[in-house]
């Protein structure tokens, strides 16, 4: 088993102005060749803490990645970290500075000596094309250990990732590569999924779970027949709760089912202020099967929708059947074969005799229509994306026939 660190290295990832998000893109990337990191440690612009959280990691790991600190300004120093690291003394590299000074004579920049530090290359290392930046990353061996320099910068650092730290690392690995297939679960608690599970042989995989509000995410790792064996097993036994196997997420999905369908949808939202339509616009071609909504908040706006002004005095914005008639009106007004509504309490005030938390989503289609109520945990922002998860889901079920999701308790 390849063991794999991370550092990353900077004072603005200490001080909390700067979210150490390169952790996530490393993770990501090696998850594709089945790989995991084992430790990450955060360390500061300081070559002692580099050298010697290198030296740590290098005792332990088999590849040691490090991101941050490649730049030209003086708090940049993991190549000097490096050098020390190794014993050895820094060369410049002729190649490297005549690409530094090409890309200056591009932006017709004379270029700054500190620009040329970029060219510096321990005795040893060998270095990593940047395709979107100018510092190089840098590959050393020392002992038995791998150790990669990886640019700070998130974009940079995706990119060498995928251009040559994972296909490198992946040629590296014996025998048949792991695969990874994600189950993606709607509306359903991490501990009851878990639970279900238990039920199902899961030894010959790796299981990992990733908690979104109402959007559980199963990770499967491992050879590639017990990954699809385990898949079908999961989505099996979650039954209709489990959306997608790829890791697709609900909105992908459901445009996946209008397209089949040839079908269109509109959405008219109160609480949710946009956050369903925004996420239907979030997949790439989502034009195909999105025509677009309404923000209808106030009461008289579901009024200028279209929704029956005597119903909405009679019960208020919040009620059921208000929510059919946004969703029916707005598909009617958009000429969409599909409407989509959310009205609902987010809080922190209860409206009429509803308490907060307490939410209606409907759809509407000519083959029917559908309506559901949920009394959501009564915190504003969770009321608000726990809406739209339930309003996607809802619309998956109708386009597949099912029966809307059932509260388990
Ligand atoms: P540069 O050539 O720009 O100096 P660099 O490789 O030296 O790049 P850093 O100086 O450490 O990298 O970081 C550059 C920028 O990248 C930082 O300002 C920060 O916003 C971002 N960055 C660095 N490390 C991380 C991280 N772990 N997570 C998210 N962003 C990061
Ligand atoms: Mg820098």
């Amino acid at each position: 088993m390849t063991r794999v660190e991370l550092i990353t290295v900077g004072d603005e990832l200490l001080s909390g102005l700067v979210l150490n998000s390169n952790v996530a893109r490393v993770a990501d990337a090696l998850g594709g060749i089945g790989l995991g990191l084992s430790v990450v440690c955060d360390v500061s612009d300081d070559i002692p803490e580099i050298v010697a959280a290198l030296r740590t990691s290098c005792a332990r790991a088999d590849v040691v990645l490090c991101s941050g600190g490649l730049g030209p300004t003086s708090d940049d120093l993991t190549r000097d970290a490096l050098a020390t690291l190794a014993g050895v003394e820094m060369d410049r590299d002729a190649g490297l500075e005549e690409i530094i000074r090409a890309r200056y004579a591009e932006w017709n920049v004379t270029v700054p000596d500190l620009a040329l530090r970029q060219a510096d290359v321990p005795r040893g290392a060998v270095p990593v094309p940047n395709s979107r930046g100018s510092a190089p990353g840098l590959r050393l061996s020392l002992g038995q250990t791998t150790i990669y320099a990886l640019p700070g910068v998130p974009r940079e650092l995706e990119a060498m990732l995928a251009e040559h730290i994972v296909p490198e690392l992946a040629a590296g690995l014996d025998g048949p590569r792991p695969v990874t297939a994600t189950v993606r679960v709607a509306l359903s608690g991490e501990s009851s999924i878990a639970t279900a599970l238990d039920a199902v042989d899961l030894s010959a995989v790796r299981v990992a779970y990733l908690a979104l509000p109402g959007d559980v995410a199963v990770r499967l790792t491992g050879p590639a027949g017990a990954v699809a064996a385990a898949a079908d097993a999961v989505a099996q036994r979650l039954g209709a709760a489990a959306y997608s196997r790829d890791g697709a997420g609900l909105p992908a999905v459901v445009h996946g089912l209008l397209r089949e369908r040839k079908a269109s949808l509109a959405v008219a939202e109160s609480l949710t202020g946009g956050m369903v339509a925004a996420a239907l616009t979030d997949p790439a071609g989502a034009s195909v099967s999105f025509r677009g909504g309404a923000i209808v908040y106030a009461t008289e706006a579901k009024a200028e929708l279209g929704v029956d002004p005597e119903l909405l005095a009679e019960r208020g914005p919040v009620d059921a059947d208000v929510a059919l008639g946004m969703a029916r009106c707005v598909r009617e007004r958009l000429g969409a074969t599909h409407g989509v509504a959310t009205t609902g309490v987010a809080g922190p005030d209860p409206v009429g005799d509803y308490e907060v938390g307490t939410v209606f989503v409907a759809v509407d289609s000519a083959e029917g229509s559908r309506v559901i109520r949920r009394s959501l945990p009564p915190r504003r922002e969770l009321v608000r994306t726990l809406t739209v998860v339930h309003a996607l889901d809802l619309l998956r079920r109708h386009l597949l026939g099912l029966e809307p999701y059932e509260l388990t308790g």
